[in-house]
């Protein structure tokens, strides 16, 4: 049996980052993606800078009018209170799901990595290497790196999951709609326990995802009566997607490594979306993996991905502590409408915090 170095199962954003990296590091690299077509999912859509700035380091082509820029953030409070930060320096991007996959599918095939549609299925570490089941028989590779997704079956079989807490559960709904976008921010409308995300993805459709604690709830329209004049806006528009949804959304991983094996992009714990952040952290988990792994993948791993666990971490805490705080502030209206007024009296105050965050 060929030894190949470094087996990914998933093909979502984070695997794809991985594959880019691992292939142009000259590692042999196959991806498995059990999906037949390019996978589409439930997301806001909307890259902070900092993950746009690592989707242009990892290479990726967008075409034209395949993506919008994103100036900032805007709150809208269900009492009329609006506060707006812009980025400042480099813009964030909205890009639909289905447009990133293929760039970076693209870019991942001409860096050399082998995409396959395959399912990873389990996983036995041996001295030296893995051995991966797929459905399509046994692999033997130096490295797996499960990119497997929010509620990752390779996470749980690794004993590496630490359940989604004991609070309520988020979920995330979300569908586009052809509209040209009234606006270069990103808005978020608040209501009691549930918010809607508008991002602009092209110069003619924008996503709108809500996020919301009603376990269940698969009606859009109802999920959006809370919010009249984001209704308004979109009364007439033609839906222009396929209903996609997601969650519960907080998962929790112990470690996100085991032997021979990594954890990276929500298969690595999940906070929320409420903070947009989530593409952003699975890029930069591939390449935080790639720089703390040895020439020689044969040796021990252990080392290497303890480290990678450790400066991952940094990482991870600049994207939950925010994330954990808005969620908290979602469950307790008054609060947050307290919270942000005080924000809102303080000149430049809220663009700081979006800075801080767009950055992480
Ligand atoms: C409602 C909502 C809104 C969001 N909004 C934003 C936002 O605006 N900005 C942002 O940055 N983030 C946002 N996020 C988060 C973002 O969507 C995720 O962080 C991102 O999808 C993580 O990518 P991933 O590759 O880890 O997982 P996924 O995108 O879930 O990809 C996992 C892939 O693995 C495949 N797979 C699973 N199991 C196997 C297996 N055993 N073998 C082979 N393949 C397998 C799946 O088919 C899938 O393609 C949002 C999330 C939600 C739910």
């Amino acid at each position: 049996m060929v030894m190949t170095d470094v087996v990914i199962a998933g093909g979502g954003p984070a695997g794809l980052a991985a594959a880019i990296r691992s292939a142009e590091r000259g590692l042999r690299t196959l991806l498995l993606e059990r999906s037949a077509s390019v996978p589409d999912k439930a997301c806001g859509e909307g890259l902070m800078p900092a993950g746009a700035h690592e989707l242009e380091r990892l290479g990726a082509r967008i075409p034209q009018g395949g993506s919008a820029s994103l100036r900032g953030i805007r709150y809208l409070e269900e009492d009329g209170t609006v506060l707006e930060g812009q980025f400042g320096g480099r813009p964030g991007m909205g890009i639909r799901r289905t447009v990133l996959a293929e760039a970076l599918r693209e870019r991942a095939t001409a860096a050399g990595a082998d995409l396959r549609r395959g399912t990873v299925l389990a996983t036995h570490p041996r001295f030296d290497a893995v051995e991966v089941g797929t459905d399509s028989g046994v692999l033997d590779a130096r490295l797996l790196i499960a990119a497997d997704g929010l509620h990752s079956p390779l996470r749980r079989a690794a004993g590496l999951d630490a359940g989604n807490g004991s609070g309520p559960m988020r979920f995330g709904i979300r569908r586009h709609f052809a509209l040209a976008p009234w606006t270069d921010f990103v808005e978020v409308y608040w209501a009691p326990r549930i918010e809607a995300y508008v991002t602009p993805v092209g110069p003619r459709s924008i996503n709108v995802a809500l996020l919301h604690d009603r376990d269940g709830a698969r009606d859009f329209d109802d999920l959006l009566a809370p919010f009249p004049a984001l209704r308004e806006r979109l009364a007439g528009a033609s839906v222009d997607s396929d209903l996609r949804g997601a969650g519960p959304l907080l998962q929790r991983a112990r470690a996100r490594w085991a032997e021979r094996l990594a954890l990276v992009g929500d298969a690595a714990g999940y906070v929320d979306a409420i903070t947009g952040q989530g593409l952003s952290l699975a890029f930069a988990a591939s390449s935080v993996l790639m720089e703390s792994l040895p020439d020689d993948l044969s040796l021990d791993l252990g080392p290497a991905l303890r480290r990678y666990d450790e400066r991952l971490r940094a990482r991870w805490l600049q994207y939950a502590l925010p994330a954990h705080a808005l969620v908290a502030l979602s469950r307790r209206p008054a609060l947050r409408r307290a919270a942000l007024r005080s924000v809102s009296a303080i000149p430049g105050a809220f663009g700081a915090l979006v800075r801080l965050v767009a950055m992480a």
